[in-house]
């Protein structure tokens, strides 16, 4: 576990409490009629975006984008808790059953690792679980229905709100999570907050799904259990954090060495012996000391939902922020205002943060005839 001295935050214990996922935005718009969003997703202003002929905001451009999302909404075993069938897809399933034999976690760890990568991960770490991060409630995706269709049933009044109320409880002896990042394309993120840096998320997601289901298969094919989450089932910047892959910007979201923000997040719970890394304190020492003096995120922002305030904070302005935790905290109800307005998310704070490393600025036009 994670010792007192290096735990990485400032927590208000008093305040903070598990988040319940139905207070993302995402899910919020569903439900709470209080909202300007009530109702409205991304797909309510595709239809003016294209006939407004802005470049960005294409045919092609939104055609990129939602096909991006393909292998995230539409793989049925992505988020799987477990294997329910083991179904022999031509290597046999007996060897599979017994559980493989570590006799040196150290240098499983680093097995497990490649194995991430070599799925396509960007980055990886290993952290212990730390309940606080896991949600209360959430979301939790049926196997043959994507994201988007769940909550459409929602929306339209088909299904009950049951689907993003349920109880998040990790089996026991599930004590260990696998956090790995996902970088965004450099070139398409430049173009924020136009359609094609919302493909190079999209697309992000899909690789989130392809590598937490191959990794999820590799460990139950060594004997031991895997949890595949994208953004569900816990907080992802907290475990990243934890997992040493990086800090908490001054726009809401991990920043890593490598990548900056302009990475997804996504995670593998297990019950394997694996080592934890340490959270990287020299990083989040300078992430603390740069985001007190830099508002380029705030600056280009463009409903003012980044805090230009000097010190951060253990006050949330709405309900979807988990409070009790000292950070910057973003309004996410006026963030969430221009995805709908947008058809998509934006990605500014990301675009101009300066450890997104980005080389060249493109616009839409530019990123399509780049070879
Ligand atoms: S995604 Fe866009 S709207 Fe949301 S906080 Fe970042 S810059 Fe602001
Ligand atoms: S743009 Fe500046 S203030 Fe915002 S997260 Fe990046 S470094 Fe921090």
């Amino acid at each position: 576990m994670i010792k007192e001295k290096e735990n990485p935050y400032k927590i208000d214990n008093t305040l903070y409490k598990r988040f319940k996922e139905k207070n993302n935005m995402l899910f919020r718009s569903l439900w709470d009629n209080t909202l300007p969003t009530y109702q409205k997703m991304i797909d309510t202003n595709i239809e003016k975006h294209i006939n407004s002929k802005k470049d960005g905001y294409s045919r092609l451009d939104f055609a990129l984008v939602a096909a991006g999302w393909t292998v995230y909404e539409r793989f049925p075993y992505a988020f799987a808790w477990e294997r329910k069938d083991l179904k022999d897809i031509g290597y046999g399933v007996n060897w599979m059953k017994l559980k493989y034999k570590i006799e040196n976690p150290e240098s499983f760890t680093k097995t497990i690792k490649k194995a991430a990568k070599f799925y396509g991960a960007s980055l990886v770490g290993i952290a212990d679980v730390n309940e606080k991060w896991i949600y209360k409630t959430g979301f939790v995706r049926p196997e043959h229905t994507s994201e988007a269709e769940a909550k459409k049933e929602v929306r339209e009044g088909k299904a009950t709100d049951s689907i993003y109320n349920n109880p998040i409880e990790l089996p026991e002896g599930i004590n260990k999570v696998i956090v790995m990042g996902v970088e965004m394309n450099e070139d398409a993120i430049s173009t924020a907050p136009t359609q094609p840096a919302a493909a190079a998320s999209a697309i992000a997601y899909s690789k989130m799904a392809f590598i937490i289901s191959c990794l999820g298969e590799f460990i139950r094919n060594l004997g031991y259990r895997a949890i595949q989450c994208g953004n569900d089932t816990a907080l992802s910047i907290p475990l990243a954090i934890d997992a040493g892959l990086g800090a908490l910007g001054r726009n809401g979201l991990l920043l890593t060495p490598e990548f900056g923000p302009r990475v997804r997040i996504c995670k593998v719970f297990t019950d394997l012996p694996l080592i934890s890394d340490m959270p990287n304190h020299g990083f989040i020492e300078k992430i603390k000391n740069y985001c007190k003096n830099c508002f380029k995120c705030a600056e280009a922002c463009e409903t003012n939902a980044i805090t230009k305030d000097k010190n951060p904070t253990f006050i949330a302005p709405t309900i979807s922020n988990n409070r009790g935790v000292k950070k910057y905290y973003v309004d996410v109800e006026k963030c969430f205002e221009f995805w709908v307005e947008n058809s998509s998310d934006c990605g500014n704070c990301i675009m101009v943060c300066p450890f997104s490393k980005i080389k060249e600025f493109l616009s839409p036009l530019e990123f399509w005839n780049k070879t």
